[in-house]
């Protein structure tokens, strides 16, 4: 007998509420500055990819694109791992500011 029960939670998923959510018109900064090769070692400009916690912002928050979002991730893994960007929020209060 296969009896699915959702203990009466099941809510409905937020839809963006009456006020449409309308974003800053999302482009690639990538694309627009003709970067093809991401530098990992400007964390200055990778910081805006991370989230406070130190997270990769997803794509639709930044508006960049699939290709450049790919070579960010990478570029943001090798910073992290040159101690120039943080892994966990925990870093980010140590060093205070990231970047210089
Ligand atoms: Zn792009």
């Amino acid at each position: 007998m296969v009896e699915q029960k959702f203990n009466g939670t099941s809510r409905p998923k937020p839809r963006w509420g009456g006020t449409r959510y309308v974003a800053k018109r999302r482009f690639c900064h990538f694309c627009a500055d003709k970067v093809e090769v991401i530098d990992y070692k400007d964390p200055s400009k990778l910081r805006r990819y991370i989230s406070d916690r130190g997270k990769i912002e997803p794509r639709h928050r930044t508006g960049t694109c699939a290709r450049h979002q790919r070579a960010l991730a990478v570029a943001i893994k090798r910073a992290r791992h040159l101690a120039l960007l943080p892994y966990v929020p925990e870093h980010i209060r140590k060093t205070g500011s990231v970047g210089d």
